[in-house]
């Protein structure tokens, strides 16, 4: 997609929104790297992998990403700089984990080129939820299990009006719950105040697609004991039917492990 608005005088520049995709550096997309190595600066979230930033090989490279609670770039500081950048370089690329347009904040930064009358294009990326359910062997949606998927954060900006992600994920087969690792007491008491099961089977995904991928199976009334883990990496929160096999192995085993040691 590419977009200027009329009347606006252009810059020479365009900038890529380009989707880095969920971590390991192959699944970026063929469009993504080929621009990633004519790039002439390269604006990048905190996360993205340093062998995806590596591919831009000439380019000026500048770290703008958010990580939880972590040092971020404001949103509006980001937004002039690509503006800014755009005058004075012919590729500007900025590199967004997963995909730009979901939960990506692509939309202040269209506003601002659209505004500035700058050109863009926005190259898409594999999300997070795809990336998880690779790494789970288990498909997000099933053949008469999960027909719906609802894509959700709890997350509420500052001054943002309240989030209707309670009703979403009831209302759908199941859910990708977006930066919820560190809320995982709030998530299962808000569904399970609304009414979901307290059975409902949860896959925990951290640092899908990179070697040092770890899954993890509960259930929405155990997920609070998930807060307790050491997260290092991003993580995704999945829940529904299709998890419930998987949820029910991992007690077997548990209850294997327990057996071992009490005959050891
Ligand atoms: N635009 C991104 C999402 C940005 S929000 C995308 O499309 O994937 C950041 C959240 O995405 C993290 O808090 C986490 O919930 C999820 N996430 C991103 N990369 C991930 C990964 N490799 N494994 C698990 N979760 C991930």
């Amino acid at each position: 997609m590419s977009a200027q608005r009329e009347g606006t005088p252009m810059s020479a520049g365009t900038v890529y929104l380009v989707g880095a995709g969920p971590g390991a550096p192959d699944l970026l997309t063929l469009r993504a790297a080929r621009l990633l190595e004519r790039a002439d600066i390269v604006f990048h979230d905190a996360l993205v992998h340093p062998g995806t930033i590596a591919l831009a090989r000439n380019a000026e490279k500048i770290a703008v990403g958010k990580r939880c609670g972590k040092h971020s770039t404001a949103q509006k500081f980001i937004n002039k700089r690509l503006v800014d950048a755009a005058a004075k370089y012919r590729v500007v690329i900025r590199l967004k984990g997963g995909d730009p347009m979901l939960f990506g904040r692509a939309q202040e930064e269209i506003a601002a080129l659209e505004a500035a009358g700058i050109a863009f294009e926005i190259v898409p990326g594999v999300t997070a939820a795809l990336a998880a359910s690779a790494e789970l062997g288990i498909s997000l949606t099933q053949r008469g299990v999960a027909r719906t998927v609802t894509f959700v954060t709890p997350r509420v900006g500052a001054g943002e009006d309240a989030s209707n992600w309670v009703a979403s994920v009831l209302a759908a087969d199941a859910a990708a719950i977006y930066m919820g690792a560190g809320q995982a007491r709030a998530i299962s008491d808000a569904l399970r105040a609304a009414g979901m099961p307290g059975t409902t089977p949860v896959a925990i995904v951290e640092n899908a697609s990179l070697a040092q991928a770890r899954t993890h199976f509960t259930t929405l009334s155990q997920l609070p004991q998930i807060e307790a883990h050491h997260f290092d990496g991003p993580t995704l929160i999945l829940l529904g039917p299709q998890y419930c096999d998987a949820v029910i192995a991992t007690d077997v085993e548990r209850c294997r492990a327990l057996l071992q040691v009490a005959a050891g």
